[in-house]
């Protein structure tokens, strides 16, 4: 049994064999010009909405480095993968560790106001777990405070907020297509927005920062001469990547996102009765399609119940360790008590489209008797 996996199969393999053997063009070229649009179309947002990269992490930063200048800070909560810390240093702006709600485990507002300064200029919001919460908050408390948002929608792909999908509204919105996210392009990532300034400047920044290069890379041309007047990188996605992301979302309503609902429920089900277990909150307006399955272990009881499920061959992840109790990110030196709690009580159990129900039955069995 795995934790995570990236579900593939000959459709994938197909699609890259195309692109190796008939197309023959492995860099940005077509096939990403033609994901963007499958994406803007599965989120209902204009094409030139949509841009690709290489990786998740690449899409946050460069959101950062798009509307956030060197010294300034930003808010973000502690409880996140290094990611989110990285891509925002990453851009020589400063993360400020926040704590998470306790119930939803996304960013607390009222923490996070307490530790503006004139420095912050944006907050980093990160749907812990595909956990949109408090959307419709952290947009009012951005306005309030005059802050850009960027969503690390990682986890999110897939998920509505009242109706409507992560990324077709809000400020900035990056998601993630590694391997074992809900879709997968191999390694790959988006940055949705409506702000023609952020996406002059990311469509640029992810060609090595060559003016209006992207155009041309959508119909097999690049640019001899040109201009250049900002740091770029080579963040731009492969042609082979975005043949494995299009396949993949062609697969995820129908296939995917059914699959991992169905396999979190039934954990819910099992196990939300359990007096030692505590499930993340969702909102009733919210709609996810679980990334991972996170749960809290009370009564110091995490660490006992890991080894188990371990020794019965269940792999379990704890997801995350706290940034801010790394050295490079305050090395401790700040305390965040109620994330350093939660974080000695998360387990995260195996979640992906191959797990089976009679699975899911076996682990809840074993987790009811520990943990009686
Ligand atoms: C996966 C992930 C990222 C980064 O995505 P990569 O594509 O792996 O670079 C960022 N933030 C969170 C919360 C993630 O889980």
């Amino acid at each position: 049994m795995r934790l995570s996996k990236s579900i593939l199969n000959h459709q994938e393999a197909e699609a890259v064999n195309k692109i190796l053997l008939e197309d023959g063009y492995l860099g940005m070229g077509a096939e990403v010009g033609k994901f963007e649009q499958d994406i803007a179309t599965y989120l209902d947002v204009p094409t030139n909405h949509v841009v690709c990269v290489n990786t998740g992490t690449s899409a946050l930063h460069l959101a950062v480095e798009s509307i956030l200048e060197q010294g300034d800070e930003i808010l973000v909560p502690s409880l996140t993968f290094l990611s989110s810390f990285q891509a925002i240093s990453a851009a020589r702006v400063t993360p400020i560790s926040c704590e998470v709600y306790e119930d939803t485990l996304t960013i607390d507002l009222e923490d996070a106001a307490n530790r503006i300064t004139s420095k912050t200029k944006a907050i980093m919001s990160v749907h812990y777990a595909s956990n949109p919460a408090r959307l419709n908050e952290l947009y009012t408390f951005a306005k309030k405070f005059k802050l850009r948002v960027i969503e690390d929608a990682a986890h999110a792909f897939g998920c509505k907020k009242a109706d409507k999908k992560i990324g077709s509204i809000g400020d900035i919105i990056c998601f993630s297509f590694d391997g074992i996210k809900n879709i997968t392009s191999g390694e790959g990532g988006a940055i949705i927005t409506s702000d023609q300034n952020v996406l002059n400047i990311v469509k640029d920044a992810r060609l090595l920062a060559i003016e209006k290069d992207s155009d041309k890379r959508y119909v097999g041309q690049r640019s001899w001469d040109f201009d250049v007047k900002r740091q770029g990188y080579r963040y731009h996605m492969s042609n082979i990547f975005a043949a494995i992301g299009r396949v993949q979302l062609s697969k995820f309503e129908i296939e995917f996102a059914p699959k991992r609902k169905q396999l979190a429920k039934k954990y819910y089900e099992l196990l939300n009765d359990n007096n030692n277990i505590i499930f993340q909150m969702i909102e009733d307006d919210v709609d996810i399609v679980p990334h991972i399955m996170p749960i809290r272990i009370l009564n110091n009881k995490r660490d006992t119940l890991k080894n188990e499920l371990e020794q019965q061959g269940i792999p379990t992840g704890i997801h995350y360790k706290p940034n801010h109790l790394l050295s490079y990110y305050g090395d401790g030196k700040i305390s965040l008590p109620l994330t350093e709690k939660i974080y000695s009580e998360l387990i995260t159990l195996p979640l992906h489209p191959e797990i089976t129900i009679e699975q899911v039955v076996h682990i809840c069995k074993l987790i009811n008797t520990y943990l009686k």
